[in-house]
């Protein structure tokens, strides 16, 4: 059994809805695929500013929103045969959108359960024109409601999968179907909870449908397909010359993916993990292409695999004598941010001071104001995490040295790293990731990069050195 997940732009239009088909016909000539799909590119933007709009009391731009979004879908119905059906089962959904927008402009507040019940309506949309040129090429197959299997709880915005529930859920909804030779078509990104209410795994969240559909029904391969060649040594959109990875093991993927390379979601790895299912990263746009495979172990002489950068970062700086030779101390800094659940990236400690990062701002004033309590506190807004991937920081010397000579100008405002075998992290300003990006990929990954000799010796070690400062 397979799962294949099919992003924003491999849905984009009409014609790569009926590419999709086609990839989705393949493969079930061999085994029926479960097929998990994004909502149509730029679609959930759309329906988010709507909704920010309507809270904000500019209720035609919510409208303007819908009218973009109709037209998005109305164009790749049109273009499709035998859709006039379709068109009204698009307008109920959009008329559900216009009240949900009300509901929010009457209470002039976005809530993140209103939020969720917005957002998640583009994989509907979508899911139901892909499904529709499926049966109508003669492709037996189903479409079903996500929600009717995905339990999550009610962390709205980044829902959590409930196993116990999610997986005979799924399996009750999936398997006789797939038993038959049915090919599924559902969404990627939704759920609901335990009472029904509609939640969304968060940003990027369906290639992590894709890996927890794949789990609850022991997939032999989770395919997702996108509009690059695989999982690359740096964001092609930064690093003009890079290249294909053909095979990633698990915790680099993790590495890469917490750490910003957006063709794969963070989380998606996980469960794959535990069931050690590969992933396969392939191109809709070109399909011969052999990909990236995500596997248990891989093999390799690279010293670097990859570099990534994640953006748009907040570091906050906590100094205070009273952390000099004191026990505690960290364990009240992490007790403020799990009162107000907010994970930590990146974290470098010294005598008095400890530095760390997070990526969601919503609680920080009154983060800020806890910690104030134990110490100064500062706070860098729009910086960046720069994360190389690499192999041998544990065997070989002077990597973490080369790593910062090739940095010219870069300034560096925290280094977090020791931690994983494979992940040397620091943060730069926001505004220096790309040029630090290209100075890492030029150093270690362009063509010739990995046979430089080391131009930088350290004594081994000095990375924990250096993480500490
Ligand atoms: P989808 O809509 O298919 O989920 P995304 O836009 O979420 O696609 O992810 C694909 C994008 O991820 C690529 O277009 C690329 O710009 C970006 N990306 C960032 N880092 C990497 C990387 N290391 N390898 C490949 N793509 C990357
Ligand atoms: N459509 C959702 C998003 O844009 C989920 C996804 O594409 O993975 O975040
Ligand atoms: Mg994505």
């Amino acid at each position: 059994m397979i799962v294949m997940k099919f992003g924003g732009t491999s849905v984009g239009s009409a014609e790569r809805m009926q590419e999709v088909v086609q990839l989705v016909k393949q493969t079930a000539t061999k085994s029926c695929p479960v097929v998990v799909l994004s909502a149509m590119s730029s679609v959930t933007n759309a329906l988010i500013a709507g909704a920010k709009a309507a809270a904000a009391g500019n209720f035609n731009d919510a409208l303007r929103q819908v009218d973009l979004i109709r037209a998005k879908h109305v164009e790749a119905i049109n273009a499709i045969s035998g859709g006039a059906d379709l068109l009204s089962e698009i307008e109920e959904r959009l008329a559900e959108l216009v009240v949900t927008y009300k509901g929010i402009a009457a209470v002039g507040e976005l809530s993140k359960r209103s939020l969720d019940a917005v957002s998640g309506m583009g994989e509907l949309l979508s899911s139901a024109i892909v499904a529709r040129i499926a049966n109508a090429q003669g492709l037996r197959s189903q479409w079903l409601d996500a929600r009717k299997f995905m339990i999550t709880d009610d962390s709205f915005g980044r829902a959590n999968p409930v196993w116990g529930e999610l997986v005979p859920a799924t399996r009750e909804a999936l398997m006789p179907l797939l038993e038959q030779g049915t090919v599924v078509f559902t969404q990627g990104f939704i759920g609901s909870t335990r009472k029904g209410v509609s939640t969304t795994l968060g940003r990027g969240g369906s290639d992590y449908s894709a890996s927890i559909m794949g789990v609850a029904i022991d997939a032999d391969e989770i395919q997702i397909w996108t509009d690059v060649d695989g999982m690359m040594t740096a964001d092609p959109r930064v690093v003009k010359d890079a290249r294909v990875i053909s095979e990633v093991s698990f915790q680099e993927a993790s590495e890469l993916a917490y750490f910003g390379a957006k063709v794969l979601h963070p989380l998606t790895i996980k469960p794959a993990v535990e069931k050690k299912i590969p992933v396969r990263i392939l191109n809709t746009f070109r399909p011969t292409e052999p990909g990236t495979l995500i596997k248990d172990t891989v093999v390799s002489d690279d010293i670097i695999r990859a570099v990534s950068s994640k953006k748009g970062i907040t570091a906050i700086f906590i100094s205070t004598p009273k952390m000099l030779m004191s026990y505690g101390f960290l364990a009240k800094v992490f007790a403020i941010f799990d009162r107000y659940q907010t994970s930590i990236d990146t974290i470098a400690t010294s005598e008095i001071s400890v530095a760390l990062t997070i990526d969601q701002t919503e609680s920080l004033n009154e983060i800020v104001r806890d910690l104030s309590e134990y110490g100064e506190v500062r706070i860098v807004h729009d910086v960046a995490i720069v994360s190389v991937v690499g192999r041998q920081y544990r065997e070989k010397s002077g990597i973490a040295g080369r790593v910062f000579a090739s940095l010219k100008d870069v300034n560096i405002v925290m280094i977090s790293g020791g931690a994983s075998d494979i992940n040397l992290s620091f943060v730069v300003e926001g505004a220096n990731a790309d040029d630090a990006v290209r100075m890492l990929h030029g150093e270690f990954l362009s063509q010739g990069g990995q046979s430089n000799p080391l131009s930088f010796v350290i004594p081994s070690g000095s990375e924990e050195s250096a993480a500490r400062s």
